[in-house]
């Protein structure tokens, strides 16, 4: 019996282990930070470290550790010489900050639909939103797998625009055996606590190979001054920010960063394990992970299919059969969730062009006129919002200590509700569309 009819819950409590994996090393790195970061003089060698750790990892020149993704995304958009009314190109299915990171530049995000398959900008829809205005493009690594770099690299190529990665799901994934956080001009990472690079509280990671955007990128990190190495000289060059990571933040990813390759093994094998384990099981689609590239599974997500089960869409529909899967697999004990409901131009900022207040940057003054967001230009987007469920993060980590053992467990699940309880499913399913407004 489902456990949400009182049957026996699948996943005993305490069964799945939470991300991050905190290991006596880390404790460790964090109160040596403690201990060696007095007197305040920035950057803090724990900041330093993380920085040339990163650098090594990913074999970019020029690293700067911030305070979350969206600073160091943000840093980016600046340094690629993003100013306002310009516009970036940008997935309609990812986090805000893709977005939200060209608007603190009061630039204008434009969106481009993803592709079913990898979740990712689809390179093929991108010229078509190229203006004279566009600058740049801001490709992002979903749930953990490298978008499809070499292809939009040709295209920025082209068109003389920057292309900027938004590394922050998918630290420790390869494309054509190159490392994210490498696969742009520039990078964005976020080291936030539920990342598969955590810094247990909020961090991010910037990064690039030219001198000058990294001067750029620190003068936003900083006030807006710069940072000739001998001191400070107060004096603000353009407008700045604070963007300066903790320096405890920055000891516990540093030394979550030492094990990344060992754990991004880990994430590799179970989300295989899982895949395999998924196979026999109808109704959800698990995650694609084309040939040249890994998946770090960030998320682990899946597309619901009640077509499979060779239902009536009239009978039960695809967000009825969604939301009582959702609902049965919690109540076996597994952590799943929709994430994202909608594409992001479909969220009330883009709907409303508020923006800073009187509509800006939309209104400034230097945008195109007539900016405006239709969700129904993002059709794939939109579907995956439609049947996407995610395992992941830290609720039902793919991250070591879980291992395949754990996996078939996750896998059990959906064996049970799927196709032994299938017929309670369904019941579900229909009792919450009949109750559908
Ligand atoms: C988490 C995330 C960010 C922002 O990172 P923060 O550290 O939370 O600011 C940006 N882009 C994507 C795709 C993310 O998942």
């Amino acid at each position: 019996m489902l456990a949400l009819d009182g049957g026996t819950r699948l996943v005993p409590e305490g069964a799945v282990a939470p991300w991050p994996h905190i290991v006596d090393a880390d404790r460790k790195a964090v109160l040596d930070a403690l201990d060696a970061a007095t007197p305040w003089h920035w950057p803090m060698r724990a900041v330093r470290e993380l920085e040339e750790a990163w650098g090594e990892y990913t074999s970019m020149p020029y690293v700067l550790a911030a305070n979350s993704g969206t600073a160091a995304l943000h840093m980016a958009i600046a340094a690629a010489g993003v100013e306002p009314g310009d516009e970036v190109l940008v997935p309609a299915d990812t986090f805000l900050a893709s977005a939200s990171c060209v608007l603190q530049a009061n630039a204008i995000p434009v969106f481009v639909d993803t592709d079913i398959d990898t979740f990712a900008l689809d390179p093929a829809l991108i010229e078509e939103r190229i203006t004279s205005r566009t600058r740049a493009i801001i490709a992002v690594d979903l749930n953990g797998l490298p978008a499809d770099h070499d292809a939009l690299a040709a295209v920025a190529e082209r068109h003389g625009l920057t292309l900027i990665e938004d590394a922050a799901q998918a630290h420790g994934a390869t494309y054509r055996g190159r490392p994210v956080g490498s696969l742009g001009a520039m990078s964005g990472a976020s080291l936030n606590g539920s990342k598969t690079l955590s810094a247990l509280g909020e961090g991010g990671l910037f990064a690039t190979r030219d001198e000058e955007q990294f001067k750029l990128a620190r003068r936003v990190l900083m006030f807006g001054e710069e940072l000739p190495g001998q001191g400070r000289d107060y004096n603000a060059r353009i407008m700045g920010w604070n963007y300066r990571i903790d320096v405890l933040a920055a000891a516990f990813a540093r030394s979550q960063l030492a094990r990344l390759p060992e754990m991004t093994r880990a994430r590799e094998a179970n989300g295989a394990a899982l895949t395999a384990a998924l196979a026999g099981v109808p109704g959800i689609r698990p995650p694609v992970v084309p040939a040249d590239r890994t998946h770090v599974y960030f998320f682990y997500p899946l597309l619901v299919m009640p077509e499979e089960l060779g239902l009536d869409p009239a009978d039960v529909p695809v967000e009825a059969f969604r939301d009582a899967l959702e609902e049965a697999v919690n109540a076996e004990g597994l952590g799943i969730m929709r994430w994202q409901p909608r594409p992001v131009p479909a969220q009330t900022l883009f709907q409303d062009l508020r923006g800073y207040g009187r509509g800006c940057p939309w209104t400034c003054g230097h945008a195109a006129p007539g900016h405006a967001y239709r969700p129904e230009e993002y059709p794939v987007s939109e579907e995956i919002c439609r049947r996407r469920l995610v395992l992941g993060q830290s609720f039902s980590s793919l991250g070591p200590p879980n291992d395949e053992g754990t996996m078939r467990l996750f896998a059990d699940v959906f064996h049970k509700v799927l196709v032994e309880e299938r017929d309670a499913l369904l019941a579900l399913a229909r009792r919450r569309a009949a109750e559908a407004p």
